[in-house]
């Protein structure tokens, strides 16, 4: 929404938000959308009763059904697994999908492209480590691709020694040294099952295999990834750490507008630093990877099962480490679901049955 108080010619058709219904009134307040979605029949009706000139307040299951509003450009930013109904749904009624919910690829991306592409759907990725990529790869041909190569800042931890990793709370972990973003992504950062997550969403959205991408650590987040081309020329995109220039980008593309972010003042940078990520540490990668290579649902089985530890994590359920511990063991017990070929009624239901276990597991707390 920033990014839209400097574009004038934009009008938010539809404007959906979560549980900060405070912050959800200040927004239809400002940008007089036709169409509000919120979390609750409650909050529903408190928004109807404040704006008669509503056209409707989606909730529930309403606000899937609410993306087939036509649109040119649907911002995908529902957070988790919950995006990925209205992502879908949008893909058969926007023009553009600016792609922040990194699940929709994760979960079903072969799928979703084929949703997109029966109908004509173009997908901008917002997450920045993509938008880089996309920016890089804008005028290349497919073929002269050799790398993609994701930049990870390492998180808050990077440093930490494993025993120190089994003390981190979720206080510590919330606070993320180069980014603001939500307790989901901030959580998964600092346990790099971002970076896996969006090594499968690069694989996905790029159309390369896992060999063809690397991670390295680069804790300063200037460069927000890279391209290797056969020639090995690397092209890289860089900027301040600032999310509204992956989103300004996802929105004016192929244009470019004036500046929202701050320049780089190259001279008082501190030094650029690069470092293998340590998957003893940091395992969470590692398994996406393999989940990555084993194809059919393993992707799912490691963003569902991450996902639910991370909230059992947030309500102090389970270690910070235990996340790590428990998204393998489940990936083991569902290795089976590998190289089948996805269907979308089954994404659903196996996301939904594997989530229903693992709710159940920790909560009777066997892991502490
Ligand atoms: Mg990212």
């Amino acid at each position: 929404l920033d990014v839209l108080r400097s574009h004038e010619s934009f009008r938010v058709i539809h404007c959906v938000f979560g549980s900060n219904i405070e912050l959800g009134i200040r927004q239809i307040e400002e940008f007089k959308p036709d169409y509000a979605g919120c979390i609750s029949k409650e909050h529903a009706d408190i928004i109807r009763a404040r704006f008669p000139f509503l056209k409707n307040v989606f909730y529930g299951s309403g606000i899937e059904e609410s993306a087939s509003i036509p649109c040119d450009i649907f911002v995908s930013a529902i957070s988790g697994s919950n995006g990925l109904r209205s992502t879908f749904t949008a893909a058969r009624h926007a023009r553009r999908i600016a792609l922040a919910n990194k699940e929709t690829m994760v979960m079903a991306g072969d799928l979703f492209n084929v949703e997109c592409a029966r109908h004509d759907t173009e997908v901008i990725p917002v997450d920045s480590e993509h938008s880089a990529i996309f920016q890089c790869l804008e005028g290349e041909k497919h073929d002269s691709v050799k790398k993609l190569i994701l930049t990870a800042s390492g998180g808050p931890f990077r440093t930490l020694s494993s025993h120190e990793l089994d003390a981190v709370t979720p206080e510590m972990a919330l606070k993320h040294p180069n980014w603001v973003m939500g307790s989901k992504i901030t959580i998964d950062s600092a346990t790099l099952a971002n970076k896996g997550l969006e090594l499968i969403e690069a694989s996905k959205l790029f159309h390369v295999d896992e060999k063809s991408i690397d991670v390295i650590v680069h804790p300063q987040s200037i460069i927000h990834s890279m391209v290797k081309f056969t020639d090995n020329s690397i092209k890289a995109q860089m900027g301040m750490p600032d999310m509204r220039l992956p989103i300004q980008y996802a929105i004016d593309y192929p244009t470019r507008n004036d500046a929202i972010i701050r320049d780089i003042d190259f001279l008082s940078l501190p030094a650029l630093t690069f470092y293998a990520p340590d998957t003893d540490r940091f395992p969470l990668l590692r398994i996406a990877r393999e989940a990555l290579r084993a194809g059919g649902y393993m992707p799912l089985v490691f963003n569902c099962v991450n996902e639910e530890c991370v909230y059992a994590f947030l309500r102090k359920k389970i270690k910070f480490t235990d996340i790590a511990l428990i998204t393998e063991k489940y990936y083991e017990r569902y290795r089976h679901l590998a190289n089948s070929e996805t269907v979308f009624e089954d994404v659903l239901r196996i996301d939904n049955d594997i989530r229903n276990t693992v709710k159940k597991e920790v909560e009777a707390c066997q892991y502490l």
